[in-house]
C-alpha cells in the first residue's frame, strides 16, 4: 500500500499499487472518483490522475511539489464552491463540466504525449486563471476557464475519437 494525494479532493488515499509498473485504478474513498496510478518498472509512482476531473489532475501532473499541487487545487475548489456556481447558469456549466471532463481526460491519457499537454494546459490555462483569481479578479479567471473548455472539447470531445 502507498499513499498518494487524490487529485479530485486533495486528501490522502491508501493505494495497492502495481510494484511491477502499470496502472492502478482505484476509487477514492472521501470523494469517490477514480484515481488512476501509474507506476514505472521500479515500482515508482509516475502520476496520480483523477479520471473525472481534468484541472485536477493537469495541476497534480504540473506541479512543482504535492504541497504546491494541494494549495493550486485548494484555491479552485473556493472558487468553485463561491463564485463560479452562484453565477447565472454557474451549476449547468459546472455539470457540464463533471460531465465531459471524463471523456476529455481519457482522450488525452491515450495520447502519447499526454504529459506534455496536461503541462501546457497547466502553463497556459491553469496557473493564469489561479493568478488572477487571487487578484481577486474573477469576471477574467472565469474567461479563461471558457477558453480552456472550449479549446478541450473542440481537441478532445469527438465521440469518434474514443475506443
Ligand atoms: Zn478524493
Amino acid at each position: 500500500m502507498r499513499s498518494v494525494v487524490c487529485p479530485g479532493c486533495g486528501k490522502n488515499t491508501n493505494v495497492n499499487i502495481s510494484e511491477t509498473g502499470g496502472s492502478t485504478r482505484t476509487k477514492c474513498p472521501h470523494c469517490k472518483r477514480e484515481i488512476l496510478v501509474k507506476t514505472n518498472r521500479e515500482g515508482k509512482i509516475g502520476s496520480v490522475t483523477c479520471t473525472s476531473c481534468l484541472i485536477a489532475t493537469a495541476c497534480t501532473f504540473a506541479a512543482v511539489s504535492p504541497e504546491r499541487s494541494a494549495e493550486e487545487l485548494a484555491i479552485l475548489r473556493e472558487y468553485r464552491d463561491s463564485y463560479f456556481v452562484n453565477l447565472s447558469g454557474g451549476e449547468i456549466l459546472l455539470s457540464g463540466y463533471y460531465r465531459d471532463a471524463p471523456q476529455i481526460v481519457r482522450a488525452i491519457q491515450a495520447r502519447r504525449d499526454s504529459s506534455e499537454i496536461l503541462k501546457m494546459l497547466h502553463k497556459e490555462y491553469i496557473t493564469p486563471s489561479i493568478n488572477l483569481i487571487l487578484a481577486n479578479k474573477n469576471t477574467e479567471a472565469f474567461d479563461v476557464y471558457k477558453a480552456l473548455m472550449k479549446l478541450l472539447r473542440q481537441n478532445y470531445l469527438k465521440s469518434d475519437n474514443i475506443g
